[in-house]
């Protein structure tokens, strides 16, 4: 079993483990300082969302959505860093509702399509799952934290933090070797090889352009 795993802070390079993460980044001096610049330009409204494998909970991810993304835009970004390995279906389930990528019937009850507006399904303090692939699933646990108004950004979706790749060990001969392996928890799953825009380590954010 791994220890709690833990994650470095974008703006100012400290590390936390998630829960510690999630205090922290409402607080986080240089990321305030951050926000200030940003917040003369036209304004928008964001979610702090927490991300976790929901067995896998040393994989963990804390975003900031701005809450006219749309379901389907969090779907993409989760298999851009997190997922797609060949283009298998997914879910989020929400309320007991399902919003599919392609939806369909279900037990006679339509599955809705994942054209919805964040801030039409999301309130600060729910939980909801994703679900990746319906044969080798991977489950995914997330949760608004918050939610606060501030520049508008061009991105949707911001990565506050992540977790540090965890060191995979491998019994050889009797021997333990560390072996490389994708900061994901689909690592090992399916033909799964890691993200190909996203780097396993999060770069720390410099002064706005
Ligand atoms: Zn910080
Ligand atoms: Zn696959």
């Amino acid at each position: 079993m791994a220890t709690r795993s833990k994650g470095m802070c974008r703006f100012c390079g400290k590390e936390y483990t998630a829960s510690g993460m999630m205090k922290h980044i409402s607080s986080c001096k240089h990321r305030n300082n951050w926000l200030e610049q940003e917040s003369s330009k036209k304004q928008a409204g964001y979610f702090t969302i927490a991300v976790k494998g929901t067995y896998l909970k040393d994989y963990w991810l804390l975003l900031e959505v701005r809450e006219d993304a749309t379901l389907s835009d969090v779907d993409t970004f989760l298999r851009e860093i997190w997922l797609e390995c060949c283009g298998h279906l997914s879910t989020f389930l929400i309320d007991g509702v399902h919003y599919d990528v392609e939806p369909m019937e279900s037990w006679g009850r339509l599955r809705k399509a994942m054209n919805y507006k964040v801030n039409s399904v999301l309130d600060v303090g729910k939980r909801f799952a994703h679900e990746y692939d319906f044969g080798s699933t991977t489950e995914l646990t997330l949760t608004v934290l918050g939610h606060r108004i501030g520049g508008r950004r061009k991105d949707k979706i911001m990565i506050l933090a992540r977790n540090n790749p965890i060191r995979m060990l491998c019994d050889e001969y009797g021997e333990e070797l560390p072996v490389d392996s994708p900061n994901s928890p689909r690592s090992g799953v399916c033909g799964y090889e890691g993200s190909e825009k996203y780097p396993d380590v999060l770069e720390r954010m410099t002064e706005h352009k």
